[in-house]
């Protein structure tokens, strides 16, 4: 029996990807670099399903029903270009390569060129969820031709998590779109993670609960609002106790967070496009910032406000706060991270539909939340949404947390504690909010300095001002 699929590459992303196929009652040839993975996978999960192993790309090609379905799950980079071009010339025209990797979307569309040229369609798929979620039902987002999607999209739902009974996989869009989308998903992470954190350094620091306490909070939040992935295992991870010291575990961890590259290339992108992800900045910049050792040391001296904690219902009042200025600040996170994809949309002719996006991150992936069901139903009501800041409930939602969240901002700035992600969001809100931006200053400087010209508010047509001269005339440009 030929194999509906491959997959090669079977490092952990790969194998657990196959095995979930084959669970799933297809047959799926296996192929590695190194022939190894393949022997181990036969050998401990042969049992799981059909599985098809191959030694050469010869012989895993041959192994393929057509249309040809590869699936490349190796390291990003110059190991998937190596891939495509073993493979590429073993298969035939309508086949299609499948790049599960994270890779940049620009490299994808470069690909995908390079290969339609050759009567191959390829297909960058953003694959979210970690090792457990390919196993168990990944959150899937297949970019390329919609007729690929016609032969792998039957599989791919097939396999990824579902959400009330609806896929996480839908196909986003020609090219690069789907690892445009996953990057975007990384970078909101990188947002949503920056905020958790910040609001257990706030209600240890301002309100003066312990670890073990904060951990009950985010337990509470889960059964709200906030109910997601990330606050689940924050929780967990505050409740837990290093074995060797007694202590709580996030005591013992060096505090220098790491970073993989997908929330650096989503602010690398904002700011190609315009289009302010600040919470997105901000978090990638803290983790940066975290990991810069010897200037903290050298800074660390540097004095700050009298710090006297807040107490008993003031502090409990606060932990409420905390709560609403989280979410408001994660509302902006998305209405930032939606925008992104928005306008990439539109740059390269996507047509990305920003409700199915939501849709298909409600289940499987690190972002995964009840919140994405709200945003769902926000693009599907408006589908151009400007912001998702102005669309009914999330305005509503807003509008009532901001007193507890510029109190929330207030405190931590006069406590001295560092709350890079809830500030943007706030400053980003009143920005968008505002009548009046002192851009307009920023105009007359540009002016003034370097001819740039402005616009007037009252008049078309663009002007300068003749700032050398006494008498300061006004010229249209
Ligand atoms: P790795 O990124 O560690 O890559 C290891 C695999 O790549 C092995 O199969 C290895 O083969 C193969 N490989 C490396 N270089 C080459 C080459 N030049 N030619 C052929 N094969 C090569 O594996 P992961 O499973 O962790 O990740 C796979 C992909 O999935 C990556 O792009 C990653 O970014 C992405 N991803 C990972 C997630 C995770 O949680 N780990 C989550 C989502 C996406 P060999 O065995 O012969 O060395």
């Amino acid at each position: 029996k030929k194999a509906s699929i491959g997959v090669t590459g079977l490092a952990v992303m790969g194998r657990n990807l196959a095995r979930n196929l084959a669970r799933h009652g297809h047959t799926v040839a296996l192929h590695n670099r190194s022939d190894q993975r393949t022997r181990d996978l036969v050998e401990e999960f042969g049992s799981e399903g059909d599985f098809v192993p191959a030694y050469s790309a010869k012989d895993f090609v041959a192994a393929l029903d057509r249309p040809r379905q590869v699936v490349i799950m190796v390291k990003a980079g110059a190991p998937t270009d190596a891939v495509i071009e073993e493979f590429a010339p073993l298969l035939e025209k309508g086949d299609v390569i499948v790049d599960a990797g994270n890779a940049h979307f620009a490299d994808t569309r470069r690909r995908e060129a390079a290969l339609r040229e050759r009567g191959l369609h390829f297909v960058g798929a953003g694959v979210s969820g970690g090792e457990e979620g390919a196993l168990h039902g990944p959150s899937i987002m297949p970019g390329g031709s919609a007729e690929s999607y016609e032969s792998l999209g039957p599989l791919f739902e097939d396999i990824s998590a579902k959400v009330d009974g609806t896929p996480c996989c839908a196909h986003i869009g020609p090219d690069g779109a789907g690892h445009f989308v996953k990057m975007v998903h990384n970078g909101i992470e990188y947002s949503d993670m920056q905020l958790i954190a910040e609001s257990f350094d706030l209600l240890r620091g301002a309100a003066g609960f312990e670890p073990a306490r904060i951990a009950e909070v985010f337990r509470t939040w889960n059964t709200g609002r906030l109910d997601s992935y990330l606050i689940e295992i924050t929780a967990e991870v505050l409740g837990h106790v290093d074995a060797a010291t007694g202590k709580p575990f996030v005591d013992v961890v060096a505090d220098r967070a790491e970073q993989k590259g997908t929330g650096r290339w989503t602010v690398q992108i904002g700011l190609d496009l315009g289009i302010p992800i600040t919470g997105i900045a901000e978090a990638t910049f803290a983790r940066s910032l975290s990991g810069h050792t010897e200037l903290r040391a050298s800074a660390r001296g540097l004095s700050g406000p009298s710090r006297t904690p807040l107490a008993g219902a003031e502090a409990e009042r606060f932990a409420d706060d905390v709560e609403q200025a989280l979410y408001a600040s994660k509302v902006v996170a998305y209405a930032q991270g939606f925008n992104q994809i928005q306008a990439a949309s539109a740059e390269y002719d996507w047509n990305i539909d920003l409700g199915a996006v939501a849709s298909i991150w409600r289940g499987g992936c690190i972002i995964r939340a009840t919140f994405l069901d709200d945003i769902r139903v926000a693009f599907e009501a408006e589908p151009t949404l400007p912001t998702l800041l102005t669309s009914g409930d999330f305005r509503k939602a807003v509008e009532e947390a901001q007193d507890a969240w510029r109190s929330v901002v207030s405190t931590a700035v006069r406590l001295g504690i560092p709350t890079p992600g809830f500030s943007t969001a706030l400053a980003y809100y009143d920005e968008l909010r505002a009548q009046r931006l002192p851009a307009a200053l920023i105009q007359g400087q540009r002016d003034y300095f370097g001819a740039h010209t402005y616009q007037r508010v009252d008049r078309e047509g663009s002007f300068h001002t003749e700032w050398a001269t006494e008498a300061r005339a006004e010229r249209p440009a």
